[in-house]
């Protein structure tokens, strides 16, 4: 996704081995700009393969289709028919607002009524249409009190009183005084920003050496939780994505909702009504305001490429918005400046070295500004290492032809003076003298296009994916299952500065396109800041680790990697998630096709692959166990899971992840079955198990702790349900912040409880 589509791939292969060893040559040792002036003239000769690129754009087709939207409507009303109304809602979501009013005239059943209207009276918030979301929340109220609390789920009343709240505040008052109100619930965070580098806190210096290149590192001692880089994304672009499983349907069924029709494609909120663009059927944004500014910005070029930025992938997208950014007056003072330094950059020694100190300023820190500070900067993101002698000659190829392939289209399509903001409208909007034909590139979008280039080498050792967490399970249940997604590719030019740990000491959380690093445990001053950059040592053995790693061009030398490569000690992962004796129970080991028993007395023995296919036909029978719990065959996804956990137990360790999952798909089917009890046991043998994976203030622990409560919660188990509040709340908010979704919905939780009517506790 990050890269082109396989087909554009394979035919820059084929191409690659066609080559002129000569040619080849030449292309590997070549600079940015003598590569982009080779990627020309190869385009130009191989007619064939820009033929073949339109082609493969067809099939990402991106322009307005008028039928989509009543197809969708149609899809939606068929799902619904089946009783799939999780589906039905994506897809309407698809279309508008107008779409779950129809829901509702449909008949929904009794039993989801109240989460339409919820639904309902939120986009009706968003759109600010206060008075209809006013109206549908009094026949919500009434509704409930008619059914009575106990047949409706205590978190569906929580979020009416959420929603009552965010109603009042609208009604009270305007936009930016309702943010300074946020700012005075919770405790107000401590931040005072580094007067050398833009969203950084000052108890961090900028350090630069030739092993560590720049770095981050603590000027005073931090405490867990304390935020030390908050930045704005220079760029983001909204990953395509999967299409989403539908987790109501069959599995067969497919929607055709990603997260490009879920989510703002300018500042990445999540959409309950869109206003698309009227350019193009991709681009779909949460308001008006954020299509004007995407269109002002960068859109306007990008609408009628969208196919062809679909095809060649997020990188090379990101890389277009990255110059539609900074403006080509900044992009071509910097190309050029570069080409001064071109020595440096043809020198492999230079990976770590500034590309030139003369422009880097006195100081010597490669991206400060003239006067020393390191802003989150077009300049800063410029300096981030493009690793040009280190990727294979051949990616090189294929990340040049399709930087040109888009810099050409740019041409044909007459977007280059929009692209070189020539900002008259006239001279852009009208045909130019003649058809000019696609032969040769202009200079300036050779400039744009080598710039691209350096951008498209660069994101792969800096992108940095914004995540957010997305809800799993059908959605009408009492406990909300989470798991964190990717959404988007950005340059955070200030975050690049961390160097990566497989035992990081700080935490990245995301909300809109703006990053926040908090301490995730004390860091002494001195000690340098670190960021994880997928692999963590609780997930991944050291050898995949460093496997993961190669795309970055370093050998990590962490605490985590040097113990496990060095002194030999044995990952925790593989410790923990190791088979066990069939007979005896106790470990098996060996790294070789025949395990053996631990326990010398009980000397059994038994096939590698014999239990690797055990633990796959075990994987299958949850996911079974699963799909029934979609279709609310709750009774007999409960046996199956609880037969997989009986077969599980007979060959793998009681600590294996595995077994932590059952019992949390058992506490997640008990809570939709209203059994609460039943619910918590399950999940607190499953907190166990991922407080031991990934430690006892873990994000995931956090999250756990977070489902705990909201089955308490509902079990109106008061003061337990309390204390695992608070316990929740102390982990995630070092990892997210006193002002989280999270944090707040626990606060809400809390003070629920706490409002409850004294009859219904004496009842408990
Ligand atoms: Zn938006
Ligand atoms: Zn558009
Ligand atoms: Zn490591
Ligand atoms: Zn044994």
């Amino acid at each position: 996704m990050a890269l082109p589509v396989a087909e554009w791939q394979a035919r820059i292969a084929r191409l690659w081995a066609a080559l002129d060893p000569a040619v080849k040559e030449r292309l590997a040792a070549a600079s940015l700009h003598d590569a982009v002036r080779l990627g020309c003239d190869l385009l130009r000769s191989e007619e064939e393969e820009e033929a073949a690129l339109v082609r493969l754009c067809h099939r990402a087709r991106t322009d307005k289709e008028p039928a989509a939207a009543s197809r969708y409507r149609e899809q939606g009303n068929q799902e619904f028919k089946r009783g799939q109304y999780q589906a039905a809602l994506r897809l309407y979501s698809k279309v508008c607002l107008e779409d779950i009013s129809r829901a509702e005239s449909h008949g929904y059943p009794d039993r989801l009524l109240p989460k339409v209207l919820l639904r309902k009276a939120e986009c009706l918030l968003c759109l600010e249409r206060l008075q209809e979301a006013q109206d549908i929340l009094r026949a919500l109220e009434s509704k409930i009190a008619l059914d009575g609390i106990m047949t409706t789920h205590l978190t569906r009343l929580k979020k009416l009183s959420q929603l009552k709240v965010k109603l009042g505040e609208k009604e009270r008052c305007p936009e930016p005084a309702r943010e300074a109100r946020g700012g005075i619930q919770g405790e107000p965070e401590v931040w005072e920003e580094n007067s050398r580098i833009s969203g950084a806190s000052s108890s961090l210096s900028l350090r630069f050496d030739a092993e560590r290149g720049r770095h981050l590192v603590a000027s005073q001692d931090i405490e867990p939780g304390q935020s030390l880089v908050k930045e704005e994304a220079f760029v983001s672009v909204l990953c395509p994505g999967e299409s989403l499983p539908l987790q109501d349907g069959d599995t067969a069924w497919d929607t055709g909702a990603t997260n490009a029709d879920l989510y703002c494609h300018h500042c990445l909120r999540q959409l309950l009504a869109s206003v698309p663009c009227q350019g193009c059927s991709y681009a779909k944004y949460c308001s008006q305001d954020c299509a004007d500014m995407a269109w002002q910005q960068y859109h306007r070029t990008e609408c009628s490429l969208g196919a062809l930025l679909l095809t060649l992938g997020v990188f090379c997208h990101v890389a277009l918005r990255t110059v539609l950014l900074a403006g080509f007056a900044e992009v071509s003072r910097l190309v050029e400046w570069s080409h001064r330094g071109d020595k440096n950059l043809q020198n492999p020694e230079a990976g770590c070295k500034p590309l030139s100190d003369a422009g880097a300023g006195s100081r010597g820190i490669p991206g400060c500004g003239s006067n020393g500070r390191y802003q989150s900067s077009y300049q800063a993101l410029f300096h981030l290492l493009p690793h040009t002698e280190q990727h294979s000659p051949e990616h090189k190829l294929l990340c040049t032809l399709s930087v040109v392939a888009i810099c050409k289209q740019l041409q044909a399509a007459r977007l280059e003076a929009a692209v070189l903001n020539q900002e008259s409208p006239q001279q852009w909007s009208e045909p130019k003298t003649c058809e000019k034909t696609s032969d040769e590139l202009s200079p300036e979008l050779k400039t744009v296009a080598e710039a691209m280039l350096r951008h498209v080498l660069q994101l792969q050792c800096n992108a940095q994916a914004i995540t957010v967490m997305q809800e799993l399970g059908p959605g009408d249940g009492a406990v909300v299952d989470k798991k964190p997604v990717r959404l988007a590719t950005a340059f955070f030019p200030v975050l690049s500065l961390l160097n990566h740990s497989c035992c990081p000491n700080t935490s990245v959380s995301f909300s809109g396109t703006a990053a926040t690093v908090r301490a995730s445990q004390a860091i002494s001053s001195g000690q340098e800041v670190l960021h994880c950059y997928g692999p963590h040592w609780c997930r991944m053995r050291v050898a995949e680790r460093q496997q993961l790693l190669t795309q970055y061009f370093f050998e990590c030398h962490c605490q985590a990697c040097l113990e496990e490569l060095e002194s030999g000690v044995k990952s925790v992962v593989s410790f923990r998630n190791s088979f066990s004796c069939p007979k005896c129970q106790a470990q098996m080991q060996g790294e070789e096709d025949t395990l053996c028993c631990s326990n010398e007395a009980c000397a059994t023995s038994a096939s590698r692959d014999h239990l690797s296919g055990r633990l796959q036909e075990l994987q299958q029978q949850i996911k079974k166990a699963l799909d029934l719990m979609r279709v609310r065959k709750a009774d007999q996804a409960v046996k199956m899971l609880l037969k997989c956990q009986v077969d599980a137990g007979t060959f793998l360790s009681p600590d294996h992840l595995l077994m932590g999952e059952i019992e949390d798909h058992l506490a997640q089917v008990y809570a939709t079955l209203g059994k609460w009890q039943e619910a918590a046991r399950h999940l607190k043998k499953s907190i166990e198990i991922v407080e031991m994976h990934h430690g006892p203030s873990s994000v995931e622990t956090g999250h756990e702790l977070f489902k705990l409560a909201q089955i308490l919660f509902n079990g109106f188990a008061v003061s337990e349900a309390l204390t695992t509040i608070q316990r929740a709340e102390g982990i995630l908010s070092v990892h997210f912040g006193p002002q989280s979704a999270q944090i707040q919905e626990l606060q809400e939780m809390k003070a629920c409880l706490s409002e409850l009517p004294r009859n219904i506790l004496q009842r408990t």
